[in-house]
Order: structure tokens, then C-alpha cells, then sequence
């Protein structure tokens, strides 16, 4: 007889090793356990895991082996691209296997006591049936190219001015897999600002089971739709980063929308990129992949062949705005130096505003700084509102009268007097979105101002309201940040003013341009979507900027030339690969001797294709109480990096450090 079979069982631990177990009491393993979830006793607790492998040999004796309580067979297994996907993800993100495949996973189906199944939602419930629109030409193109290249892997990007009618090149091709019997599979950056989408989706496929995965969704809901993709009865899968893990037995087409993003790269925990895992699950499950942005990321524009690189994504063009006879929306520079800005606010733009309020039309002033003011600040003696935790000052929000830590989430009363000095007269410096609005509010009494940022739209509920009012026709003026930015179709916008969009083009942060080109842009993009011309007007110092120059002529591949130009010259992605260590401590010392120890340990054995610099401590140095330093790793090579972090990273585990550090590893760092 042969001997019976162990399971391999990934486990939620931080530890680069899995465990293994025999069948459970009385009963046998077999091959076809692989994928399955078990509950295994661990320690003297009980833990969820999935059965990785199924082997005859262990070098764990007999005897110290443990039984699984139970095999939970009430989901099919999890599939094999399921296992390529997420092994690939603990290999090129450096994290423990068991972590990534168990964090995946709805919070219900790593509990040992899983929340009530409740009756399967059916989310298109009530949705209004719409029919397709004849496709514009350029669309038309998109979608047969696409169509063309058969069902099998192909990356495509689909490079489309805002308003050009991406979403409905994807509702086409989602038509198409349907149609092939296949699951379609969505990615937005963040399904609180894309209602619209899911609203779209749903009427266009009415009788299509679609379910979205998103944080907004309560544990027990999050199951259901997790296991109704895993079941195949969800066609459509509509969801934020984490749903590029949602096992779909028939996956047919993956669509990554908005794919410059930055929230698809997740911030914390596992350091992966959404977007980046999409592409290779695509490949893995050999099906067409579809990355759409109207300002690709640079690293997504050079795969599409850009200054001579290499064209691993084929590149298709929207040039035109979908909807008949709306245009780009003209874009005017507002010399600051010549027209001087009060309160923020120059007389071009006020008289714009005006003209707007006179036409019954509604405008948009962009400002990407939420609260009142960044600081409070007494001017007897020098007092600032600083965070006690962080290396940075709490922003005065005047809406409710608190001081809070944009950083770590302390907050306190404004107080009535300086801390220090006693000066009662404390004054505000700088103009954040609520100092806009009142600012407004005093020059246009008569108008309706709607303010849009994280305070006033936190909640998909709130955010669904203000656009209710929006779309109402309640609102004459919006002032928001960059959450007004996207995907949204406000057909009676005429007016975009960005108000202060200097300060990125000098940053530090190398990458701080090709964000800010990207706002503006989208930004720029709400403007002038239906019959009424659109307008944009930039207050800068610098209206010569190329980066400007490039936005009026709505230039995406112009400006992206010159960046990328700059970035071969300077050595940066997409001409390097980096990854970051980080460490985080009490005292700033012990953050950067950690990260020193490291660098000399790995120094001597390392190739010529490996830089280390400097440990350096990171530009928010401190952070919720904790000093923050980094320790950046380049190479040209990709592979090179790779196999030098898959050799190397462990030597880390010897290094001796006090028991309050704590470090972490990102590979394709976005923040430095
Ligand atoms: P994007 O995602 O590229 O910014 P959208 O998909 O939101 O653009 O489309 C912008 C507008 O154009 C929407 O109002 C949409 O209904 C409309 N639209 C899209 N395709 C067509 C078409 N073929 N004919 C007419 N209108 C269209
Ligand atoms: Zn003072
Ligand atoms: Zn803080």
C-alpha cells in the first residue's frame, strides 16, 4: 500500500515555511485536497489554512505530526492559477507565502467561526437597462484590434483622452467574453469614486450576476460575493486592488481602468501593485489584459514602446472625445506674477466664476490641500500647531474647530489662546479647501458652493449624496481635491481653475510631476464633456513650464517624452528597479543602525548590478510616535534585483536589533 498523503498547509504566519499534516481522524487525503481550506490545530490554537501541496515524505518525524481537525470542502478548491498568482506574489514582493494567500482571502473565510451565510445579493437589482451607443470610430478600432488578437494573452494599453469613451471600449470586450462563456474581471483605484462605473456596468448587463469587492463591503457580504466568483455565478467581477486575488474558474478578460493610480499599490502589509499582479495573472491565465488611462504611468507608457523601449503592450489611441461635437477644454495660464492672486484667488478666474454664475453653469476649483489651514501659528513667539508624534504640523480644520494630524489621526481642540505665549490671536497661514470655501462663499454670496475632499465625501454614502446634488443641479461651484479628479461626468461644468499647482513642480519626490500632470489632466478633463465648451484656467508662477506647455496642447505623449528623457538621464524606473528597505524604531539611531548593519552585510557579496545608497532617514521622519529611515537598493536589471533580494534578504534575520524595530521591504517603491 502506498503511503498515505500529507498535506502542505499554508498558514498566517510570518515565517517563509509552510506545515505539514495528516489526513484528518479516520478519514484519507488525496490529490484532488489541493486547494482546499482546513482547520489545523497550531500550537495549542486552531488556525485556518489551505492546503498547498499533497506529498508522501516529510522530514517531519511521525509522531510530531498533527491531524487537521477538518477539511472545509463548502467552496470548490482554490485553482491552480489561483496558486500561481499568489506564489508569485510572496516571490517578487518578498512576503511569506501562508501571509499572502490567507490575506486574499474575505476576512469570513479566515475566521474559524465564519459569519451567517446570509441569501446571495444580486447587486443589479433595480438598475435602469441601457442600450449601447454606435461606437466612434477610434473606439470601433480599439475594440477590433482587440477582437483580432483572439482570446488568448495580449496587454493592450488604451491610451484615451478623458471623456473618449474608455469605458465603453471595455463594456464591448466584457460583451465579448460573456458572450465566450468567460468572467470578466474589473479593476478601479478606488470603487468609492466610481458608483458611475458600477451604476454602467449593471444597467448594461442586467441579467448578469455582478458582484463588487471592495472595502467598503461588510465581512459577511464580502464572502458572498467572493465565493459567487469562485462558484462562477458572478460573469462580472467590479472591484478595488485586492480583487486581482478573486479566484474566477473562467476568467476570460482582466480590465485594469485608471491604471497610473497610485492606490493600486498597497500601502502597507504586502507591498504589491494591483496593477502589476493583473498583468501577470493574465499571462498566467493566458486571457487578454486591458490597462486604460488617460495618463498612463510611465513605467505602463514605456512597455507600450515609448522612447525606443521594448513594446510589450500594444498600444491603442483615443484621440477624441467620445460624445459628438464636445472638444478638449481650452487651457489659459494665469500668470500670478503679473495677476496678483488675493486670497489665493486671481481676477481672470474670479471673472470666470462670474461668467459661469451668470450662464446657470457650474465651476471647479482644484485644490489638493484639504482642511482650512496647514498650520496655525502665533506670530509673538513662534508657536506652531505641530503633531506631538509626527515630524509634521496638525492642519487647522475650522468646519468643526479641531487641529488634526493628517499623518497619524491625533487630533485636539483648537486652543483658544497661544500654548506658549498667551497671544490670543493665533492666525492660520496657508489656504486649504475649507479656507476656499469660505473665501468663495464672502465674494459670491448668491452662489451654491459644494466642497468635495476626504472630510466631506469620507463615505461612499456621502460621496453618493453630494453627487446626487451635483448632477441635481444644486451646486454652482465645487471646490475639491483631487477626488474630484476622477471618472466623473458632470455634463453642466464648464470651468476648471487649479488654484496653487506650483509646488509639485519642484518637489523633491522625482515622481511628484508625472502625478501632478496627471490631476491636472484629469482634473482639466471635467470640463466641457457635453455641448458647452470647457475652460481650464492655471494660476502659476511659471506659465513657460513645459510641464504646462504640454497640458494646454493636451499633450500626454509630449510630456511624457521629456520625463522619460530625464529619467534615463537620471537613472531612475523605468531605467532602474528598485526596492526599499525601511525600518522603523524608537530613536532615529536605531532605524539608521539597523539599516547600516544591513548594508554592511550585504555589501561584500553583492554583484556590480546591485547600488546601495545611503540609509537616510524618510521625509516624514517621524511618524505616529516612530522614527522612519530607508535604505534604497537599485539596478538595472529587474532579474538581477531579484535574485539578489531571494538570496540576500534572509542575512537580515541575523542581524540583532532591539525589540521595537520593526523593517519591511517594498519592491517598486511608489513614496520615498
Ligand atoms: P472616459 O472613461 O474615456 O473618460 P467615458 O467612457 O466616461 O470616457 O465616456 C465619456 C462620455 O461619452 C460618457 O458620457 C459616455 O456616455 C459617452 N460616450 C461614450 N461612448 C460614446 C459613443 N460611442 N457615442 C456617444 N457617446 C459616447
Ligand atoms: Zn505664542
Ligand atoms: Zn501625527
Amino acid at each position: 500500500m502506498p503511503n498515505p498523503l500529507i498535506a502542505r498547509v499554508a498558514l498566517d504566519l510570518p515565517l517563509r515555511r509552510l506545515f505539514d499534516y495528516l489526513a484528518p481522524q479516520g478519514e484519507t487525503l488525496s490529490l484532488a485536497d489541493r486547494g482546499y481550506r482546513v482547520r489545523v490545530p497550531f500550537g495549542r490554537q486552531q488556525k485556518i489554512g489551505i492546503v498547498v501541496d499533497l506529498i508522501t515524505e516529510t522530514d517531519v518525524p511521525v509522531d510530531q505530526l498533527r491531524c487537521i481537525d477538518g477539511v472545509l470542502r463548502d467552496e470548490p478548491p482554490l485553482p491552480p492559477d489561483w496558486f500561481h498568482l499568489t506564489g508569485f506574489c510572496a516571490d517578487y514582493y518578498h512576503a511569506p507565502l501562508g501571509q499572502v494567500m490567507l490575506s486574499t482571502l474575505p476576512a469570513g473565510l479566515r475566521a474559524l467561526a465564519p459569519p451567517k451565510a446570509r441569501r446571495r445579493q444580486k447587486v443589479n437589482d433595480g438598475a435602469v437597462v441601457q442600450t449601447p451607443p454606435p461606437l466612434t470610430p477610434e473606439q470601433h478600432a480599439a475594440v477590433a484590434t482587440i477582437a483580432e488578437h483572439g482570446a488568448a494573452y495580449n496587454a493592450y494599453l488604451l491610451h484615451g483622452v478623458t471623456g473618449s469613451g474608455k469605458t465603453e471600449v471595455y463594456l464591448r470586450l466584457v460583451e465579448h467574453a460573456l458572450a465566450a462563456g468567460r468572467q470578466a474581471l474589473l479593476l478601479v483605484p478606488e470603487i468609492n469614486l466610481t458608483p458611475q462605473l458600477e451604476a454602467r456596468v449593471a444597467a448594461r448587463f442586467p441579467d448578469v450576476g455582478l458582484v463588487s469587492l471592495h472595502s467598503e463591503l461588510g465581512n459577511a457580504a464580502r464572502s458572498r460575493a467572493w465565493r459567487s466568483a469562485i462558484g462562477g455565478e458572478a460573469r462580472i467581477v467590479l472591484g478595488t486592488r485586492l480583487a486581482v486575488f478573486t479566484p474566477m474558474p473562467a476568467l476570460g478578460l482582466v480590465i485594469v481602468d485608471e491604471e497610473h493610480d497610485a492606490s493600486f499599490k498597497q500601502q502597507d502589509g504586502i507591498r504589491y501593485s494591483a496593477r502589476d499582479l493583473a498583468v501577470f495573472r493574465a499571462r498566467v491565465c493566458d486571457v487578454p489584459i486591458v490597462l486604460g488611462s488617460a495618463t498612463p504611468s510611465l513605467e505602463t507608457w514605456a512597455n507600450a514602446g515609448a522612447n525606443g523601449g521594448r513594446e510589450r503592450y500594444r498600444l491603442l489611441t483615443l484621440h477624441n472625445r467620445a460624445v459628438p461635437g464636445a472638444g478638449l477644454p481650452t487651457v489659459r495660464r494665469i500668470d500670478t506674477r503679473v495677476n496678483k492672486a488675493l486670497d489665493g484667488l486671481t481676477d481672470p478666474l474670479l471673472q470666470a466664476v462670474e461668467e459661469r454664475l451668470s450662464r446657470g453653469e457650474q465651476s471647479l476649483l482644484f485644490l489638493n490641500r484639504r482642511g482650512y489651514a496647514p498650520v496655525l501659528a502665533c506670530a509673538a513667539c513662534g508657536w506652531t500647531s505641530r503633531c506631538r508624534r509626527c515630524a509634521a504640523n496638525l492642519v487647522l480644520h475650522l468646519a468643526d474647530r479641531r487641529l488634526r494630524c493628517h499623518h497619524c489621526g491625533h487630533e485636539a481642540g483648537v486652543p483658544p489662546a497661544c500654548p506658549t505665549c498667551g497671544n490670543q490671536d493665533l492666525s492660520a497661514f496657508g489656504r486649504g479647501t475649507q479656507r476656499l470655501e469660505a473665501i468663495l462663499g464672502k465674494r459670491f454670496p448668491q452662489a451654491r458652493i459644494l466642497r468635495i475632499d476626504r472630510d466631506s465625501a469620507g463615505s461612499r454614502k456621502q460621496w453618493d449624496s453630494l453627487v446626487a446634488r451635483i448632477h441635481g443641479g444644486d451646486v454652482d461651484i465645487l471646490v475639491g481635491t483631487q477626488m474630484l479628479a476622477k471618472g466623473h461626468d458632470f455634463p453642466k461644468l464648464t470651468l476648471v481653475g487649479a488654484i496653487a499647482p506650483d509646488a509639485a513642480l519642484f518637489a523633491a519626490d522625482w515622481r511628484a510631476p508625472e502625478r501632478l500632470f496627471a490631476q491636472l489632466m484629469q482634473v482639466a478633463g471635467r470640463a466641457g464633456r457635453h455641448r458647452f465648451p470647457g475652460e481650464v484656467l492655471i494660476q502659476t508662477q511659471f506659465p513657460d513650464h513645459p510641464l504646462y506647455d504640454a497640458l494646454a496642447r493636451h499633450d500626454y505623449p509630449a510630456f511624457a517624452a521629456t520625463q522619460l528623457v530625464e529619467r534615463r538621464q537620471a537613472g531612475f524606473p523605468p531605467y532602474a528597479h528598485q526596492a526599499m528597505l525601511r525600518a522603523e524604531a524608537n530613536a532615529m539611531a536605531d532605524a539608521l543602525a539597523f539599516l547600516n548593519s544591513a548594508r554592511a552585510c550585504w555589501l561584500p557579496e553583492s554583484d556590480r548590478h546591485i547600488t546601495f545608497y545611503d540609509p537616510v532617514p524618510m521625509r516624514l521622519s517621524r511618524r505616529a510616535s516612530l522614527e522612519r529611515a530607508q535604505l534604497l537598493i537599485e539596478s538595472p536589471s529587474r532579474r538581477a534585483l531579484q535574485h539578489f533580494l531571494a538570496n540576500r534578504l534572509n542575512r537580515l534575520d541575523e542581524i540583532r536589533t532591539p525589540s521595537h524595530l520593526r523593517w519591511h521591504l517594498e519592491v517598486d517603491p511608489l513614496e520615498f
